[in-house]
């Protein structure tokens, strides 16, 4: 039984159909329709470290190779992406990045400006850059393509998606995981998966048990048509100043992680709450459009056609949370996406799949299971969770001492 029919739910309903197990997802709202229907789409080979590099490579891997092992078709761009660094400090950085990847397998070199000037239609070179080209990196134009592919394969292997059917209970006998109760119907189940995304630790609450994750706002933009724009450039990143770009519907889509995140946390939100109440700010991405104001004008200056937002769950250290939970035999959850779980969801979901089928964790996974955090002030963890968020392309000290020591005021959406 999978709680939460978005990318990281039905990947993970999918991988254990495919395992021959009898699987039933039930979602509250509609398939994909909170944070994985608003994702960028960006797959980013370079990770901060090994298991999740391995991750993010395996899931490239699966998505390019979709119709082969689910049966079903999905367009992906095989774009490539550049990272781009304007500061010594970010150069240093990404330099440590191209090394430590290289040595962990992933395809990435060092590009020239020549390159960089001759691959992006739309970025105007200083000269000073240094910029990493990444072969492997991929995005999906329409994030709503993966969920439907994920559907359709659910379906072909016998996968029951209910939607418009919110889980309210989590029945518990002797000790262990028995079913759930939903809006509708009490289904027995001896394996439940809290895949809820924002609402994962209401979920985890519903069986006594908590997911230390911190939701953060995340948003990004999509311009009107700009003739200058190359549909087929690759992905940008320009990781000091932490914003993505990509090409989409003519124009080009501009995301990136303010310093001063947003926490919105679905628990202190009126019941109703979903991804439509995330208050959004044009502002907050009109400032980092600034920081690129010289090398990419039309993202500051463009107009937009479509704005758009939601949670990512961050966990203390920046990795997923994925695995059982703690002496409470029968739950697992798969959320902590740190803003990666839809680029992630296809490994996550296999490992997660041979996790529970073979009682084994794959290797790697074991270290992104609940069990691994202390028990954390609810202020510590959204203050972990907050600078997570704001070095996303950056996690250059993630020693939790390097923690700003100030807990950032919490807004309530209800007010705005
Ligand atoms: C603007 C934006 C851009 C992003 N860009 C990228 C990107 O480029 N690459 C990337 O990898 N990631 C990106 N992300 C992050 C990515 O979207 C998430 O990591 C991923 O979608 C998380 O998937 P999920 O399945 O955990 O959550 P969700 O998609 O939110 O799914 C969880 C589901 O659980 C359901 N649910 C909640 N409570 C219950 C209940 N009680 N009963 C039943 N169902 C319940 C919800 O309705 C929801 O549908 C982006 C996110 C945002 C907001």
């Amino acid at each position: 039984m999978v709680i939460g029919a978005g990318a990281l739910g039905l990947s993970t309903a999918l991988h254990c159909a495919l395992a021959g197990r009898s699987v039933a997802v039930a979602e509250r709202l509609t398939a994909g329709s909170q944070a994985s229907g608003r994702a960028a789409g960006l797959f980013k080979s370079v990770q901060a470290d090994e298991p999740r590099t391995r991750l993010a490579r395996r899931s490239i891997e699966k998505v390019i190779s979709f119709a082969g092992w689910a049966g079903v078709p999905l367009e992906v761009a095989r774009s490539g992406s550049f990272l781009i660094a304007r500061t010594a400090q970010h150069r240093e950085f990404l330099r440590r990045e191209l090394a430590q990847s290289r040595r962990w397998g992933t395809d990435v070199r060092e590009a020239s400006a020549a390159q960089v000037a001759s691959q992006l239609s739309y970025y105007r070179a200083a000269g000073e850059e240094f910029a990493l080209w990444c072969p492997e990196d991929v995005y999906i134009h329409e994030p709503a393509s993966l969920v439907r592919a994920y559907l359709n394969a659910c379906q072909l292997n016998g996968t029951v998606v209910l939607e418009k059917e919110p889980v309210v209970g989590i029945r518990i006998t002797n000790g262990c995981v028995a079913g759930v109760e939903t809006s509708g119907r009490s289904i027995a189940a001896p394996v439940v998966v809290d895949a809820a995304g924002g609402w994962v630790q209401q979920v985890a609450a519903l069986a006594g048990a908590s997911v230390p994750v911190a939701p953060v706002r995340h948003q990004l933009l999509i311009t009107g048509p700009i003739p200058e724009v190359d549909p087929a450039d690759p992905i940008t990143r320009v990781v000091d100043a932490a914003v993505y770009l990509r090409p989409a519907n003519g124009g080009l889509m501009f995301g990136g992680f303010e310093a001063g995140p947003l926490p919105v946390d679905p628990r202190h939100q009126p019941a109703s709450f979903t991804t439509d109440d995330v208050p959004l700010d044009l502002g907050v991405l009109r400032q980092l459009a600034a920081q690129v104001a010289a090398e990419i004008p039309v993202a500051g200056t463009a107009p937009v056609a479509e704005h758009r937002g939601g949670l990512f769950t961050m966990s203390p250290d920046g990795r997923f949370v994925v695995g059982p939970v703690p002496d409470l035999p029968g739950l697992w959850v798969a959320g902590g996406c740190n803003g990666s779980g839809f680029s992630s969801s296809p490994a996550i979901g296999e490992a997660l799949a041979a996790w529970i089928t073979s009682g084994t964790a794959p290797a790697g996974v074991a270290a992104l299971s609940p069990g691994r955090f202390a028990p954390l002030p609810e202020d510590a963890l959204v203050t972990r969770g907050l600078w997570q968020y704001s070095h996303y392309y950056d996690p250059v000290d993630t020693r939790l001492t390097a923690t700003p020591a100030s807990v950032p005021a919490r807004i309530e959406t209800a007010a705005e």
